[in-house]
């Protein structure tokens, strides 16, 4: 039953991506949702003050409290993840970390794969030891180890699916088995996926994370986060949200919004276009590997291509020869940007090696996999051909 209305829901995401959350009257006729720029709220007199604070009222009083512009945001994201409730954060660590943070005390335990975000990884494991909460960080994909993980004071699993830079694809099914056996609850980095390609609670996930900056915003021009799920576990997270104060600006909650709109039309093109691009590189000689979900070849591809409608808009890639190559195939591009993140209209393209990983020695990046020749693509919306043709210049050089 669910199921089936998940599913009607699933094919209106065009729609719902446009108008989910706003009032079709708006603010002096306006089309487009007003921008609320303010941070206080008045109150016409005594009684409306006592009909907010006593009766609950809707109504708004301080920013950092709730924005009318900002509670648009959340409607609609909640509706395109199909959850009861969603806030939206300034980033999305600071969604990540507001969230954590509304879920445990010291004493407690939290299970974490390793190949998580590795901002996600470095809070979990540095700052939550301060408050004397244990955390275990699992080898991603064995799910023994992960279900042997859980002890009496265990919280929650955190997960991410797909992740970064391999694009490994976590089963939802076995998390959510493994989770009701010992009765904790499971949260999910869901940015690569987007809820176009992934919908982690139809699979019992208890809480979804986006970091909005990538493909949900979509422009490389904001950072914004969100976590949605049902009302019971919200709002405890609105409500530390309120002390932690990582609250969006509405300008920015505006450009969020705007995003939104078109985000179902650029997933869908950058899944096309990324699956294009990894059979391009699949059949290059000079590339050694590809790593792309939607690839027969890739270890998880009967997972991913069961639980996901596109492989997503990052290919990762190993080129044949040496840390010069690697440089030379960059300097020579000339559409692709050199930079990190993904999502945005714009291709970029980033060296691990070199960015993320560079204060690790040599020994370390290559025991986490990271060799020099290892490229990741994000791709934007441009023309597939285009983006083939720079990377070809790029591997001719090596
Ligand atoms: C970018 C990213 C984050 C962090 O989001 P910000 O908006 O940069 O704070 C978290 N998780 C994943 C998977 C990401 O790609």
């Amino acid at each position: 039953m669910a199921k089936t209305r998940s599913r009607k829901r699933a094919a209106s995401l065009a729609t719902r991506s446009i108008h989910a959350g706003e009032a079709r009257r708006k603010f002096a006729d306006s089309l487009t949702t007003p921008i609320i720029q303010s941070s206080t709220f008045t109150f016409k007199d005594s009684k409306e003050i006592e009909g907010y604070t006593r009766k609950g009222k809707d109504h708004y009083e301080y920013g950092r409290y709730g924005n009318p512009t900002v509670t648009i945001a959340e409607k609609r994201l909640a509706d395109l993840e199909g959850s009861e409730d969603c806030v939206v954060f300034s980033s999305g660590m600071s969604a990540i970390t507001t969230t954590i943070l509304s879920l445990v005390q010291s004493g407690d335990h939290i299970v974490i794969t390793d190949d998580s975000y590795k901002k996600t990884l470095e809070f979990c494991r540095s700052y939550l030891k301060q408050f004397a909460i244990d955390c275990t960080i699992v080898s991603f994909g064995d799910y023994n180890a992960l279900d042997k993980a859980i002890g009496k004071n265990t919280r929650f699993i955190f997960s991410e699916s797909p992740t970064n830079p391999y694009l490994n694809i976590f089963d939802l099914v076995k998390i959510k088995e493994i989770a009701d056996r010992h009765k904790v609850l499971t949260l999910i980095d869901s940015t690569f996926a987007t809820p176009y390609n992934q919908r982690p609670l139809e699979f019992g996930m208890d809480l979804v994370l986006q970091s909005c900056t990538k493909y949900l915003a979509g422009h490389n021009d904001i950072l914004a986060g969100a976590v949605m799920g049902r009302t019971s576990l919200v709002d405890r997270i609105r409500n530390l949200h309120k002390s932690m104060g990582g609250t969006i600006d509405p300008h920015c909650c505006y450009m969020l919004l705007r995003g939104l709109k078109t985000f179902p039309l650029r997933v869908a093109r950058q899944n096309e276009t990324a699956l294009t691009i990894a059979r391009f590189l699949e059949s290059h000689p000079k590339i050694t590997r590809v790593y792309y979900p939607f690839l027969e070849n890739h270890p998880h591809y009967a997972i991913a291509t069961e639980q996901m409608r596109g492989g997503g808009g990052v290919v990762t890639f190993e080129t044949k020869g040496t840390l010069r190559s690697a440089k030379q195939l960059l300097d020579a591009l000339r559409l692709c940007y050199i930079g990190p993140s993904l999502g945005g209209v714009e291709t970029l393209i980033t060296h691990p090696a070199m960015v993320s990983y560079y204060d690790y020695t040599r020994k370390d990046r290559y025991a986490l996999g990271i060799k020099d020749t290892l490229f990741r693509l994000a791709v934007g919306i441009e023309d597939a051909q285009d983006i083939i043709n720079d990377l070809d210049r790029g591997l001719s050089k090596i």
